[in-house]
């Protein structure tokens, strides 16, 4: 609705909309702002820390000191900032849904062995869902089980890997599945995954649990689950692990 008045022996035009601003385009066409009346609460500020974390709202699992926020990492080696995996897996002793995991790893970097026989690892999201760790560079597997891939689901877009005992990111955004009282999936989980800042998986929707020996497939499970990190006979190294726990978006009103 337009409206206007006489001032100083000229008519100025004023819109009236009510919560919305007019402005003239570029063109100097007039325009009514579109606002779409939800009335959404301020972001909170989160410090994001150096390059490669952690934010300052962040759960840090391994800061290069210890894995005391792991079960089972007392049996793997901690030295100069970096552990090794040996022994056994690890799980976190915390339960996550919707996450951001930010980790970084390293391929031994004596070469040995091959396919997924090199520098094998992986991180589970509620220990049932496989994000594979492998030395990729220079070593050719099945596609849906090198480094990067959804385990036995989805290939990588593309092979981000460096060279083995480089140092690599991982930068996962993980959807948690949706079960119903019945046990059946409402929802399935999804994987966004960055490797070296490439974009590796892109919510790519998965069709269950990743298993070696048989086809996926959902069990309904806790909203919230452990981490798990993969021990397959070989020294991957690992520093720098946080995770953010993803809030629902914040609504006042609708
Ligand atoms: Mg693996």
């Amino acid at each position: 609705m337009q409206a206007g008045y006489w001032l100083n022996g000229r008519f100025w035009t004023v819109a009236l909309v009510l919560g919305a601003c007019s402005a003239y385009t570029a063109e100097g066409a007039f325009v009514t702002e579109y606002v779409s009346g939800i009335m959404w609460a301020e972001p909170k500020i989160v410090e994001p820390g150096p390059i490669g974390g952690p934010p300052a709202d962040a759960t840090v699992l391994f800061d290069g000191k210890d894995l005391g926020q792991w079960n089972g990492g007392d049996k793997w080696k901690v030295e100069n900032g970096y552990a090794i995996s040996q022994g056994g897996g690890i799980n976190s002793k915390q339960s996550f849904g919707d996450c951001q995991l930010h980790l970084e790893f390293a391929s031994p970097s004596e070469v040995k062995g091959s396919g997924q026989g090199r520098g094998n690892s992986g991180i589970y999201f509620m220990e049932t869902y496989e994000v594979q760790i492998l030395d990729s560079f220079d070593n050719k597997t099945y596609f849906d089980g090198q480094c990067g891939s959804i385990y036995k689901q989805y290939p990588p877009l593309v092979n981000a890997c460096r060279k083995p005992g480089e140092w690599q990111t991982y930068d996962i955004v993980f959807t948690a599945p949706r079960f119903d009282e019945k046990g059946a999936v409402t929802s399935k989980a999804y994987l966004t995954v960055l490797q070296n800042g490439v974009l590796v998986q892109n919510h790519s929707e998965l069709l269950g649990g990743t298993f070696y020996d048989k086809a996926p497939s959902y069990t309904a499970h806790a909203a919230k689950r452990p981490l798990h990190i993969q021990f397959h006979g070989d020294p991957v190294r690992f520093r720098n692990i946080w995770v953010r726990e993803i809030p629902p978006q914040a609504l006042i009103a609708k």
